[in-house]
């Protein structure tokens, strides 16, 4: 094994330990963790103001907003409604880690919390390879991307649960095939559960809710 390979492995069973440490404190509050994926500009911070101004009522949210730099979408989201949002600017990382979740969780009221989600760094290489101690990951994609990036990036679909198609509002006006793009992470996960939005226009939002209101359902009736 060369140094590099080492050091590598060395850091990533490390991450795998302090994101135990994580999941283990949000079970023990019933706090349903989601870490939200994709490549920059695929709309994870529309969905998630969305989502907040749908939900702020029902379900008590906490957001941990990853970004390189700027806590522009901390603030977009705080002015969605979200009154638990803590930035996490990682000063040139791309992708967040447990560490990095481990510091800004005590500002968190697990109690209170039903629902933890995570927005990581737009990319979808690294993010693949570190666990933040959450129950799912969510991948979005947009209809302005390739339809075959499930198949250029297949380790992010493959640790996926569930794949957001963002902007289905703006089919039909470049060459990304819908069936396509769902048969592509199909082949590489199978078990992905699929949802196809617009964050502008709001259709298929709905389903989008009721399935985060089972899930945070189904959680607290264990
Ligand atoms: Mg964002
Ligand atoms: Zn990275």
């Amino acid at each position: 094994m060369t140094a590099q390979v080492k050091l590598e492995k060395k850091v990533l069973s490390e991450n795998d330990r302090l994101a135990a440490d994580i999941r283990q404190q949000l079970k023990q509050y019933g706090v349903v963790a989601l870490n939200f994926v994709s490549s920059p500009g695929s709309g994870k911070t529309s969905l998630l103001e969305r989502t907040l101004s749908a939900l702020k009522d029902e379900l008590n949210i906490g957001l941990i907003a990853g970004d390189v730099q700027t806590e522009n979408d901390a603030n977009r989201l705080r002015q969605a409604g979200g009154r638990m949002v803590q930035p996490l600017v990682t000063g040139g990382a791309c992708h967040l880690d447990a560490k990095m979740i481990t510091r800004v969780l005590p500002e968190f009221d697990l109690r209170r919390l039903d629902l933890l989600i995570i927005e990581n760094v737009g990319n979808l290489v690294c993010p693949s390879s570190y666990d933040l101690g959450e129950d799912m990951k969510v991948v979005l994609i947009s209809t302005t991307e390739g339809d075959d990036k499930p198949l250029k990036y297949p380790g992010m679909f493959r640790r996926s649960s569930v794949m957001v198609i963002n902007k289905i509002d703006l089919l039909g006006t470049s060459d990304f095939d819908l069936e396509r793009v769902k048969a592509n992470a199909r082949q590489i996960n199978a078990d992905l559960k699929i949802f196809e939005v617009s964050c502008r226009t709001g259709e298929g939002l709905e389903s989008w809710y009721e399935w985060l209101r089972s899930l945070v359902g189904n959680n607290h009736q264990k």
